[in-house]
């Protein structure tokens, strides 16, 4: 058994839809899983009508559920899908969207709840979309509510799993479906609470999703369909030279994840790590040029030459500085400042100390005033925006001496804020303005990527 997970870009039209019914049908031996995101762009539609609704923008209202109508039955009625069964979903789904805008409207105001239950109907519609489809080109293939199977807690909008009771619903659920020789399908990025409200796991995730099914199925593995030929070694709308890089390690792919890769949610290796599952990253518009495998061993077990693999970035971060004289030799300082951080659900991406100061950097900044108002009682407090991290990603990065040396001497020009190697020394990473981040993420490249590269490691 596979889990194959589409993005938006691959359910973005009939045509993209019907690349993806090959791909599915090309694996149909393998007993796929299929997870779909939404429309491509569908999601941001949503929010915003969410927020249109709540200032009581009715014209934009408008716009945008006839945006989002159109373009459903623009694409099922170039597949030519004209049961009225799936019709009266669209419909009925689009009635729910008015009616959730009119209860938002009059509250004036949209709960994070409201949002969620808005954000996921995406993922309702393309997930339909998709079984009709195949069906019609004779792939047997079934709708599962993903709602009945991946329970989460009640955290609207970055909503955290419930492991084992959702694999109990998976196996329960999936399982007789794949047995019966049918594709389930179901939607990426949404999942349910106790009190069987809406939840969605935060945007882009589709892609954690796959894997957290993936791992509750115990699959072969999880195939991750984008639009990109694989990890590549830098965000293309960047660099666009950059290079597909055939394979990575969990740990290394983990890391660029979680410091900005938009090609993987931050949180999707987590399950296949736990469970050793490997993760493929394809093209779907490619299928035959495209992959990197990213699996605990590194290159089939060869070593690569390269230094580093990959180099990420995230913007929009804000760096809090705390000072205080109290830190020096004090026990529990840390723990204090951390705790104002749990306390508001504010996590910490990098962190750098001194003897009486620690500068962090976060990336919510919803509860900004509150944190430096409780810091501030025992520390001076400096908040500095618009900063953002650059990482640097490789397995054999713990084998050069001198990395750090050579990466600064290149960004001599460049005002770096905070520094910080990775604990499991596979990374380094450090604080810039956010307006140097093209330029850094450029010249980094053209330094690490522009010789010779290792023809196991990278497609060239
Ligand atoms: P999907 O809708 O398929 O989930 P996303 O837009 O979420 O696709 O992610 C794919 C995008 O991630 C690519 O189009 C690319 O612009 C961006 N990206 C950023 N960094 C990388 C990287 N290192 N390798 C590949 N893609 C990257
Ligand atoms: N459709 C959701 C989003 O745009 C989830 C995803 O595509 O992974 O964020
Ligand atoms: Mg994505």
């Amino acid at each position: 058994m596979i889990a194959m997970k589409f993005g938006g870009t691959s359910v973005g039209s009939a045509e993209a839809i019907k690349r993806v019914a090959k791909i599915i049908e090309s694996r149909f031996e393998r007993q796929p899983v299929v997870i779909t995101s939404a429309v491509g762009g569908i999601t941001d539609k949503l929010v915003a009508l969410g927020k249109s609704a709540a200032t009581g923008d009715d014209d934009l209202v408008k716009e945008l559920v006839d945006f989002i109508t159109n373009r459903h039955l623009e694409i099922i009625d170039q597949l030519r899908l004209t049961s009225g069964e799936l019709r009266r979903i669209i419909d009925d789904t689009i009635d729910d969207i008015k009616n959730l805008c009119r209860v938002i409207s009059s509250q004036k105001n949209i709960s994070k709840m409201l949002n969620d239950e808005l954000s996921s109907k995406g993922e309702y519609l393309a997930a339909h979309i998709l079984v009709e489809y195949l069906s019609q080109i004779k792939i047997p293939a079934t709708f599962v509510d993903v709602r009945e199977v991946l329970l989460t807690d009640s955290s609207f909008g970055s909503a955290k799993p419930l492991f084992d009771d959702s694999a109990k619903n998976a196996v329960e659920k999936i399982l007789p479906i794949v047995k019966d020789g049918s594709v389930p399908v179901l939607q990426g990025f949404v999942g349910r609470d106790a009190s069987a409200r809406t939840t969605t796991l935060g945007r882009g995730g589709s892609d954690y999703s796959a894997t957290l099914l993936g791992a509750m199925l115990g699959v072969d593995s999880v195939e991750i369909w984008s639009d990109v030929d694989g990890v590549l070694t830098a965000d293309p709308s960047i660099v666009s030279e950059a290079k597909r890089i055939r394979s990575m390690t969990f740990k290394e792919a983990a890391e660029l994840a979680y410091f900005g890769a938009k090609v993987l949610h931050p949180a999707t290796l987590l399950p296949a790590v736990t469970r050793d599952i490997p993760v493929w990253v394809f093209n779907s518009m490619r299928p035959e040029y495209s992959g990197t495998k990213i699996s605990r061993a590194n290159n089939n077990g060869q070593k690569g030459s390269c230094i580093v693999k990959s180099i990420a970035y995230k913007e929009n971060l804000t760096v809090i500085t705390v000072t205080s004289l109290r830190m020096l030799m004090a026990h529990g300082f840390m723990a204090s400042i951390f705790d104002i951080f749990n306390k508001y659900d504010t996590s910490v991406d990098l962190v750098s100390t001194s003897e009486v100061s620690v500068s962090m950097t976060v990336d919510k900044t919803e509860h900004i005033d509150e944190i430096k108002e409780e810091l501030s009682r025992f520390a001076q407090v400096e908040i500095e925006q618009d900063k953002a991290i650059v990482c640097l990603v490789g397995e054999q990065m713990k084998r050069t001496p001198g990395m750090p040396a050579s990466i600064f001497c290149l960004l001599q020009d460049v005002p770096i804020h905070l520094i910080s190697q990775g604990a499991s020394e596979i990374n380094i990473s450090f604080v810039i303005d956010d307006d140097n981040v093209d330029k850094v993420v450029t010249r980094l490249h053209q330094h690490f990527f522009s010789g010779a590269l290792d023809p196991n490691t990278f497609a060239v």
